[in-house]
């Protein structure tokens, strides 16, 4: 008799194990591979699961296992992406079935439709062939067109590029210095080999597709696709088919096509390296930069980090030498730095006065200040973008007569108001942690009080202060409900950069990446509400956006107005944030947070993970990371160079009904923390504590290398 085939499968379930199967290969046509994507029988279900071992014998009775049901149509993960899951799972303390199954894209975890999801594609592939493809030359600077720096800096690249070795660079250099150019020259050197494959990581949806037109612009004959959460499921598939076929040579996407078998794999960019959105915040919560250098560390290719104002980690890094670092410190097109313009909100001076013209109802939305560099900007027809990070009408309502505050029932935050027509025909209250919306109370639910009022500011109050103060200027507000509501973001960004808008009142979302060319004036209104913040990384986030954003300022030299303004309100101009920010130093700021890091032992002087608790109350969760804590010393865990905090409420502790605490653990190497969170996992695993909430249950999960505390 033929000895038996078994074959482990991992599926998206918190298991540490795989299961074993038995492999007809007769039935199923062919001999098992390490990698193949099949389906498996699952309980009473059926699963898609991903073959780790092959091998002719099991621990349990042959007879008792089930067999594998289906094979899909695709190669097997290539051995590189499969260590690459591997290395995922064990960093990031996940089981490895729900780190690999969950990048999937759900067009190949429906097995009934395998067979269709192929013809779909040549379909596709077809449809695309008979499409003549007219690129837009969008943006396209050739080798040849380069400046001396950027020329310089490709020739760097190049020498410490080299085939079969690994290197990590840091590619710094101001916004709109023509770091993109210098890496789309780099990229198309290396696909100059026609079997080459390129992962080119940007942080967020709304940048890609300007960027994808650029980018398609390089590279008229090679096959690119894009993988981000914009894309539709089948589009999606199809792109993840072609990337890991190996079929496409280009793939641009956010944080979640990190990881993507890439067969092929030979050079990675990560733009905007130091972005917050790189850090995955649910599920296995990776981050997609860290994952890019072990990655290409594995495959032994470089990995190029680029960003105006990278994180601490990678300055520090470059700077020790362990990344090669490469700068670009003149803009490309030869515009000016913005004027940034401190405005001291405590000086009356700044304030409007009661009789002054042109005073808003509400006179402390704006200052006089802004007011009036408004007025002359808009004089000179350049547009003005004033951002404000919080959407909504009003971040709280309350009662003039009694302490009522909008308070979510079921969160411990409060609700945002929203005006008639932005989420609805009324006015609504509305809170944007768990989503419960509730129409305005009438009167006040306490004491009855028909007068209730707004307390501070979000977008639509100031777009309607603005349209008030200047009632003949094009405004336009730009953030999620806006974009939600009526048009695409992309379709508001075209608005501004067809010229159709003088003052855009906007979130954060205006200032990523777009390449605007006749902003003249940036302000920021809300800087101080993160400027104190229990996170320490809030003020190193805080001066990237604000250098992010006074790069929108001046942008072209198309005219010789010179450089724009960038105006920031605050009670606080002594600030270091808004020192530096003054004198652009952004190597100044960084040294700066460097030595206040390496003072406290904070990251990166330190490593920190996390264990998240959540349940139905605030104390059953305290004491649950509390017990944890108690077994970790009783067990002789708390070895020295560890650090074990108190357990802690989050910072909201409560969403959606549900309460969360936190247990900070923090070690001065990796391995250490490393032992101790396995150590963790192994102890919360065996305990009688359910991973699933029911009832009175307790969920948990740890976190590693957390980036807000
Ligand atoms: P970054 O990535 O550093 O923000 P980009 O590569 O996007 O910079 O360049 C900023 C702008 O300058 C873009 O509009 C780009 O097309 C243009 N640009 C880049 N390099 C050059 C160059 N050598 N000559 C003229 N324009 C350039
Ligand atoms: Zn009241
Ligand atoms: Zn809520």
């Amino acid at each position: 008799m033929p000895s038996p085939i078994v074959v482990q499968v991992v599926v998206d379930k918190p298991l540490a194990q795989g299961f074993d199967y038995l492999w007809d290969s007769n039935q199923l046509g062919n001999d098992p591979e390490v990698g193949q994507l099949v389906e498996v029988p699952f309980g009473r279900a059926s699963l898609v699961g991903i073959v780790i071992k092959v091998s002719d014998h099991s621990d349990y009775e042959l007879d008792k296992l089930k067999s594998i049901t289906r094979v899909a149509p695709l190669p097997p993960f290539d051995a590189a992406s499969l260590r690459l899951v591997n290395f995922a799972s064990q960093y990031y303390i996940h089981a490895l079935g729900e780190t690999i199954i969950p990048t999937i894209p759900q067009m190949w975890k429906k097995p009934d439709n395998w067979e269709k999801a192929l013809e779909k594609i040549s379909a596709a592939e077809e449809k695309k062939r008979k499409k003549i493809q007219q690129e837009p030359s969008e943006g396209l600077i050739d080798e040849a067109h380069l400046n001396q720096g950027q020329a310089l800096a490709l020739e760097k690249l190049r020498q410490c590029s080299v085939e079969k070795e690994f290197k990590t660079i840091l590619l710094q250099g101001q916004t709109g210095s023509g770091k993109t150019a210098v890496f789309l020259n780099w990229l198309k050197g290396i696909l100059e080999d026609s079997s080459s494959q390129v992962l080119l990581l940007v942080p967020e949806i709304n940048l890609t597709p300007q960027l994808e037109r650029r980018v398609r612009a390089y590279f008229p004959d090679k096959k690119m696709v894009v993988l981000h959460s914009g894309v539709s499921e089948k589009n999606r598939g199809i792109a993840w088919y072609e990337a890991m076929t190996g079929k496409a040579q280009i793939i641009l996407g956010t944080r979640l096509a990190a990881l993507t078998p890439l067969p092929n794999l030979r050079a990675i960019v990560v733009d905007e390296e130091h972005d917050p959105s790189y850090k995955q915040q649910d599920g296995i919560r990776y981050s997609a930069r860290d994952l890019a250098i072990w990655r290409a560390h594995d495959l032994k290719i470089p990995v190029l980090l680029a960003s105006a104002t990278p994180s601490l980690e990678s300055w520090i890094a470059a700077k020790a030498g362990r990344y090669e670092y490469i700068r670009l410190d003149q803009r490309a097109q030869g515009a000016a730095l913005p004027q940034v313009r401190l405005i001291n909100t405590r000086d009356p001076q700044s304030q409007f006065s009661p009789g002054d013209i042109g005073r808003p109802i509400s006179a402390s939305l704006i200052t006089k200040t802004l007011a009036n560099a408004i007025s002359k900007n808009l004089e000179n027809k350049k547009q003005s973008l004033i951002l404000i990070n919080r959407r909504g009408y009003a971040p709280i309502l309350s009662c003039n007569a009694c302490t009522w505050l909008s308070k979510c029932q079921q969160c411990s935050s409060y609700m945002v108001m929203h005006k008639a027509g932005a989420l609805g025909r009324r006015p609504v209250l509305s809170c944007h942690h768990c989503g419960l919306v509730k129409p305005i109370p009438e009167h006040c639910p306490d004491c009855g009080n028909a007068d209730l009022k707004t307390l501070g500011k979000g977008t639509q109050k100031i777009e309607d202060a603005i349209e008030e103060m200047w009632p003949s200027a094009r405004v336009l507000r730009v953030d999620t409900d806006a974009s939600r509501k009526s048009k695409g973001a992309e379709e508001l960004f075209q608005e501004i950069h067809a010229g159709n808008v003088d003052i855009v009142v906007g979130t954060q979302m205006i200032a990523k990446g777009h390449d605007y060319q006749n902003i003249g004036l940036v302000a920021v209104l809300d800087a101080d509400s993160r400027l104190f913040s229990p996170d320490f990384r809030a003020a190193e986030r805080l001066f990237a956006q604000l250098v992010q954003v006074a790069g929108r300022a001046g942008r072209s030299s198309k005219d010789d107005q010179g450089a724009g303004e960038i105006y920031i309100e605050t009670q606080y101009p002594e600030a270091a944030v808004f020192q530096y920010l003054l004198r652009h130093d952004v190597d100044g700021f960084l040294g700066y947070l460097a030595h206040e890091r390496d003072e406290a032992k904070l990251p990166p002087f330190s490593y920190q993970g996390l264990v998240h608790a959540e349940a139905k109350s605030l104390d059953k969760a305290i004491q649950f990371l509390a017990a944890l804590k108690g077994r970790l010393k009783s067990r002789g865990l708390m070895t020295p160079g560890l650090k074990v905090y108190d357990p802690v409420p989050r910072a909201v502790m409560r969403v959606a009904g549900t309460e969360r605490a936190q247990l900070v653990l923090e070690a001065d190497d990796r391995r250490q923390l490393q032992d101790v969170l396995e150590a963790v996992d192994q102890d919360l695993r065996n305990g009688s504590q359910g991973r699933i909430s029911k009832g009175d249950r307790i969920r948990w999960l740890i976190e590693r290398d957390p980036t807000s505390i």
